[in-house]
């Protein structure tokens, strides 16, 4: 009879953890005032006045430029839907290349073939887990266009060596700032790094309005184009006069103004939040670093780290056990989070698996049975999207990290005791571990 719950011994904690809650009676009174007004949205996809959107959408957008100190912030329904805009303001079209990282949501690197762009895939650094400009570097053709680098995890790009390639290139740079708010850079907020920045408003993130996103930029031409693109484009360049048609296809990316109500409320308290998880982080990593084999997410010099999720590195080759098995041991000790019992303990092997082995990238598949943009006419590339093309991507998907959600504000110093507790006990038990993957071996 084993100790370790995965081999039926006593669960080290069954209670579940605390729900992530950031929706206070505050973010119930403004849904309250914006329907008792009646105006649930005032955009006129005309040019018009209210091409601008209404009141609350105005003042959400004023404070996010201010707080992230861009000279514009344009709401959007989501991070995808921004990530598109992004893009298309950018100017990116058939026959060019968009370098982006494998390792993120899936929609950083889709933007790209919404404009009938391909998408290429450079590695990411396998200490940040992002993109580094030797990686994009090497994946830079006659045909890139845009980079789009992700602060994955919320681990802040570094972003100077990538600007001075994308000057040398004139490359356009988009920030995916999905998992990184309230993020720094040399002292300088995340969003305006690079040419445009796109943050996400999805109930996962670390503030929400249920759905929704903002763009950010200092740039007024980009501005412009994304608020063409975000409101039915194709309708309002006549009226406005714009000649630059270019992706001037009009989208309905436009943000209600409930959320932008709640958006409000929530971007005040985005710092103490994310203060929050750090304070958690610091506290479960003053735990866990004396594990051999585990290593904590570097935070690169100069940037600061919003911890999305908690990603560690594992080396199996020091403790002699799988990291997939490790981690089935940790999940055997621990409960589910309360408003996500579904999905189980919050820790996990990777985090998805690195974008161009999707059926999308596999098979080619794009716009109708032509393949197009990858066998676009216009387009002469021939992208890598082979097993192995990204090797420190694969490496940290399939072997190495291991992510998990267990640090969000909420949680108690007794919660963050049960999630290392869990660690330690299972690191106490990896002979037993190490005895089973040698049984199951032979
Ligand atoms: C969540 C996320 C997105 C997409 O956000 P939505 O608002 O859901 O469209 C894009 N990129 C990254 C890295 C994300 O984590």
């Amino acid at each position: 009879m084993s100790a370790l719950a995965i081999f039926g011994g006593t669960k080290l904690r069954d209670r579940p953890f605390p729900a992530y809650r950031v929706m206070g009676p505050a973010e119930a009174d403004a849904a309250k005032r914006v329907v008792e007004s009646g105006v649930l949205s005032k955009f006129l996809g005309t040019w018009h006045e209210d091409f601008w959107g209404g009141p609350e959408v105005r003042a959400f957008e004023a404070a996010w430029a201010t707080e992230y100190d861009a000279a514009h912030a344009l709401s959007v329904n989501s991070a995808t839907s921004g990530l598109y805009a992004a893009v298309g303001a950018a100017g990116v079209g058939p026959g060019d290349e968009v370098v982006v990282s494998p390792y993120t949501m899936s929609a950083s690197a889709a933007a790209a073939l919404v404009f009938n762009a391909v998408p290429i895939f450079a590695d990411i650094n396998p200490e940040t887990y992002c993109l580094s400009a030797d990686t994009i570097a090497a994946k830079i053709t006659p045909r890139t266009r845009a980079i789009v680098v992700v602060h994955i995890f919320g681990q802040v790009v570094d972003m100077d060596p990538i600007m001075a390639l994308a000057r040398e290139r004139n490359l356009v740079v988009i920030e995916d700032c999905a998992q990184s708010p309230s993020c720094t850079y040399k002292g300088r907020p995340v969003g305006t790094l690079g040419h445009i920045g796109v943050f996400s408003l999805n109930y996962h993130k670390h503030i929400h309005t249920g759905e929704g996103g903002v763009v950010t930029t200092n740039d007024a031409k980009f501005a412009d184009r994304v608020a063409l693109i975000r409101n039915h484009a194709e309708a309002v360049v006549a009226g406005k006069g714009t000649t630059d048609l270019v992706n001037m296809i009009g989208f309905n990316f436009r943000l209600g103004e409930i959320e932008a109500a709640i958006g409000r409320l929530q971007l005040a308290k985005s710092r103490p939040l994310v203060e929050a998880r750090r304070a958690n982080v610091a506290y479960l990593e003053s735990r866990l670093k004396g594990l051999e084999g585990l290593r904590m997410p570097a935070v690169a010099p100069g940037a600061s780290h919003a911890y999305y999720v908690h990603a560690l590195s594992y080396d199996p080759r020091v403790t002699g056990v799988s990291r997939d098995l490790v981690v089935r041991a940790l999940k055997a000790e621990l409960p589910p989070t309360e408003l996500r019992e579904a999905e189980g303990p919050l820790i996990g092997q990777g985090y998805v698996k690195p974008l161009y082995l999707q059926p999308l990238y596999q098979k080619m598949i794009g716009y109708g049975l032509v393949q197009c943009p990858f066998k676009c006419p216009h387009y002469c590339g021939s992208p890598d999207y082979a097993l192995g093309a990204c090797p420190d991507a694969e490496k940290a998907h399939f072997e190495t990290l291991i992510t998990h959600e267990l640090m969000r504000p909420g949680m108690t110093r007794a919660d963050l005791d049960d999630v290392a507790g869990a660690f330690e006990k299972v690191w106490r038990g990896l002979p037993e571990l190490r005895a089973s993957e040698g049984r199951n071996a032979r």
